[in-house]
C-alpha cells in the first residue's frame, strides 16, 4: 500500500465509520417515519428499529472511537479529525428522539373510524370501554363541535 495512504489510515477508518453511522441513522429514520403512528399507539420505541440497524450504528461509533485512539499514531492533534467527524454525524437528526419527545405527550389512541392517531384526551370518557375512552375521536364523535373548534383556531391564528 502507498506509504501516504498507510500513514493516514486512522483518518480513513474514521471517515468510513462516520459514513456508516450516518447511513444507519438515515435508514433508522426511514423506518421510524413509516412506523410513527404504531410507535405512538404502542407508547414505546422499544423494537421500533430492527436490531441490525442499531448494531450497524453501534459498530460505526465503536469504529470512530478506535480511529480516535489510533489517530495518535499520526500526530498528537490528529484525533481531532475523528472528533470532528463524530460531530458531523450528530448533525443528522434522529427521528427516534423526536418520536420519544412526542410520546411524552401521550398516551395516544387510534380512532376506529378515521384511523387518526391522537392523544387520548381527544377521545371522550367512556366507562364501558376497556381503556375508559370512546373508540371514536372527538372529530368523529361530534363533527359539529370539532368543526367549530377548528374554525376558532383558524380565526385565532389569523389575528
Ligand atoms: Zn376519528
Amino acid at each position: 500500500m502507498d506509504a501516504v495512504i498507510k500513514s493516514y489510515l486512522p483518518w480513513f477508518a474514521a471517515l468510513i465509520s462516520a459514513a456508516v453511522m450516518v447511513a444507519a441513522r438515515l435508514v433508522a429514520n426511514g423506518v421510524v417515519a413509516a412506523r410513527r403512528e404504531d410507535i405512538l399507539v404502542d407508547g414505546s420505541t422499544t423494537g421500533a428499529v430492527p436490531r441490525w440497524i442499531s448494531a450497524t450504528y453501534l459498530a460505526g461509533s465503536v469504529g470512530i472511537f478506535i480511529s480516535f485512539v489510533w489517530s495518535f499514531s499520526i500526530s498528537w492533534w490528529a484525533p481531532v479529525v475523528a472528533v470532528l467527524l463524530y460531530l458531523v454525524t450528530a448533525l443528522v437528526p434522529s427521528r427516534i428522539v423526536a418520536v420519544t419527545r412526542e410520546l411524552g405527550g401521550g398516551p395516544y389512541k387510534k380512532c376506529t373510524r378515521c384511523a387518526a392517531v391522537r392523544p387520548i384526551d381527544y377521545f371522550a370518557l367512556d366507562k364501558s370501554a376497556a381503556d375508559g375512552h370512546s373508540a371514536l375521536c372527538v372529530a368523529c364523535a361530534d363533527p359539529a363541535t370539532w368543526a367549530r373548534v377548528q374554525q376558532l383556531k383558524a380565526d385565532f391564528t389569523k389575528r
